[in-house]
C-alpha cells in the first residue's frame, strides 16, 4: 500500500518552513543582517573534520542542509564517518573546520593509533596499507567498508544506509511528553520533513503542526489503544490490537517506533502481526509506554518481532515486564520462542538480563537434576537462549555432545547476590492475563475484507 494512505490529509496551513533553505531572492537581498554567515554555504557530499562533544574532531559528510531562519544560519546534517548513524546530527559552521577531507586519499601516519586529527594533519606521502587501515578501523571501532561484508549483508546495509540517512524529525510530542528522536522513520514525505511532529497520544495519528494537534485531541474520542485489554494489575493495562484489524493504528506504532530503533524493517505490511501495547492508566485514559509486537504464526519460532519502551518510560522496567509478558503468552501456548534478530543493545541487555533472572531463580529454588530441556520447557526460553545465558554465568560445561548444567548452589548464590543480578522491579502476575491460545484463533487468518 502506498505510503500517502496512511492518514487523511491534514485540512490545514502550509507547515512552518523552518527548515527549508531561504529563496534564490532573499541571498540576492540586502540581508546583511540577517544573514551572518556570508561564506557561500558548504556543499552536500563533502567531508570535513567536524567537532563533536567537547574536544575531538572527526572526519564526517556532509548528508543534507537547512537555513535556520530565527539564527540566520545554515545548519549541516553530518554522518561521522564509521560512527553509528545514531549520532548524526545538525551542527552550525562553526563546528566544521572548512579545510576539507578527501577520504578516499587519506594518508596515515606510521603510528599504532591514529587520531582523527592526524589524518588531515599528516602530510607523509606514504598510502595506508590494507593492515594499517584494519588497525586503524580495529582502534577506532569503523564500521566494515561494503567491499568487506559478504553480499547479503552489503545489500541490507546499503538499502538501510539509503533509507536512514537523514533524521529531519528531531523531536515528537506525545501526550505530555517532548521526546528527542533517535533515528529517522520513514513518515510521508510533507510529515517527515518537518522538525517536530505532534502525535496524539491514543490514536498515534501524527501532526505537523501544533494547532492542528489541539485541535484533534479535543476532537479524538480515543481514551486507549484498540483491541482488548488483556492484562490488568494496578495502573497498568496491556492491551491487544490485531494489526489486520487496526493496521493504521498498528502501522502508526511501528513509525514512532522506528525513530527510536536503528534496525527495523517493517512498517506497513502490519496485518500479519499481533500487537501488545502497555500503558499506564489514570483518570484522563490509557498512555502507551511501549509495545511488543508478535508474528501470528512465526516460522522461525520468535515470540517478539520488534519491542520498544518510549524514552521517558525507559529504565523504569517497563521493558522487562513487557519481555516477561511476551513468555507469558509463549507459556500458555505451551510453545518456546526467542525475540527476532537483531537486537537492538538495549535490547539485548534486558533479555540477558531477564534470562539470567529466571534461570537463577529456578536454579536457586530447585531439588534435584535438571536439563536444559527442562528448563526450556519451564520457562519457554528456547534451549539456546539458555545455554548463551548459563554460559555467560559459567555454568554450563560441554559433556559428551551436548551442554550440561553445572552449578553449586554457591555459585547461583554469588550471582544473585552480584551487581549484574537484578530483580526486576515490575513483574507480570499471571493470574491478572485475560488470555488464550484460543481467543486468538477466533480471529480469521486469511479473511478477505
Ligand atoms: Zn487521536
Amino acid at each position: 500500500m502506498s505510503i500517502e494512505t496512511l492518514q487523511p490529509a491534514e485540512t490545514n496551513n502550509k507547515p512552518a518552513q523552518e527548515t527549508r533553505e531561504p529563496k534564490k531572492e532573499d541571498d540576492k537581498s540586502g540581508d546583511e543582517y540577517e544573514r551572518k554567515d556570508q561564506d557561500p554555504p558548504l556543499e552536500i557530499g563533502e567531508h570535513y573534520l567536524v567537532k563533536r562533544g567537547e574536544d575531538s574532531w572527526h572526519p564526517a559528510e556532509i548528508i543534507q542542509r537547512r537555513y535556520n531562519k530565527a539564527l540566520g544560519l545554515y545548519e549541516y546534517y553530518v554522518h561521522y564517518e564509521g560512527f553509528n548513524r545514531r549520532l548524526d546530527e545538525w551542527v552550525s559552521k562553526e563546528k566544521i573546520l572548512s579545510t576539507q577531507v578527501n577520504i578516499n586519499e587519506t594518508h596515515f601516519s606510521k603510528g599504532e593509533k591514529v587520531s582523527s586529527l592526524d589524518l588531515l594533519l599528516e602530510q607523509s606521502d606514504r598510502k595506508i596499507t590494507r593492515n594499517q587501515k584494519r588497525k586503524h578501523d580495529e582502534i577506532n571501532h569503523v564500521q566494515k567498508t561494503y567491499a568487506e561484508m559478504d553480499p547479503t549483508t552489503a545489500a541490507l546495509e546499503k538499502e538501510h544506509e539509503a533509507i536512514t540517512k537523514v533524521k529531519y524529525i528531531d523531536k515528537i510530542q506525545m501526550g505530555k511528553y517532548e521526546m528527542d528522536t533517535w533515528y529517522f522513520s520513514p513518515y510521508p514525505e510533507e510529515y517527515g520533513k518537518v522538525s517536530k511532529l505532534w502525535i496524539c497520544e491514543y490514536c498515534l495519528k501524527y501532526m505537523r503542526m501544533e494547532k492542528t494537534y489541539r485541535h484533534h485531541i479535543c476532537e479524538c474520542s480515543l481514551r486507549q489503544p484498540p483491541g482488548k485489554e488483556i492484562y490488568r494489575k494496578g495502573t497498568l493495562s496491556i492491551y491487544e490490537a490485531d494489526g489486520k484489524e487496526h493496521k493504521i493504528y498498528a502501522q502508526n506504532l511501528c513509525l514512532i517506533a522506528k525513530l527510536f530503533l536503528d534496525h527495523k524493517t517493517l512498517y506497513f505490511d502490519v496485518e500479519p502481526f499481533l500487537f501488545y501495547i502497555l500503558c499506564e492508566i489514570d483518570k484522563a485514559g490509557a498512555h502507551v509506554v511501549g509495545y511488543f509486537s508478535k508474528e501470528k504464526e512465526s516460522p522461525d519460532g520468535n515470540n517478539v518481532a520488534c519491542i520498544l519502551t518510549l524514552p521517558p518510560f525507559q529504565r523504569k522496567g517497563y521493558g522487562k515486564l513487557l519481555i516477561a509478558f511476551s513468555y507469558e503468552l509463549s507459556k500458555l501456548e505451551h510453545a518456546v520462542g526467542s525475540p527476532e534478530k537483531p537486537l537492538s543493545d538495549l535490547g539485548k541487555l534486558s533479555y540477558r538480563s531477564y534470562w539470567s533472572w529466571v534461570l537463577l531463580e529456578i536454579l536457586r529454588d530447585f531439588r534435584g537434576s535438571l536439563s536444559i530441556r527442562d528448563l526450556s520447557h519451564m520457562t519457554s526460553i528456547t534451549q539456546s537462549d539458555i545455554v548463551s545465558t548459563l554460559q555467560t554465568m559459567n555454568m554450563v560445561k560441554y559433556w559428551k555432545g551436548q551442554h550440561v548444567i553445572c552449578v553449586t548452589p554457591k555459585l547461583v548464590e554469588e550471582h544473585i547476590k552480584s551487581a549484574q543480578f537484578k530483580k526486576p522491579r515490575l513483574t507480570v502476575d499471571v493470574s491478572a492475563i485475560r488470555w488464550s491460545p484460543a481467543h486468538r484463533k477466533t480471529f480469521p487468518k486469511t479473511n478477505k475484507k
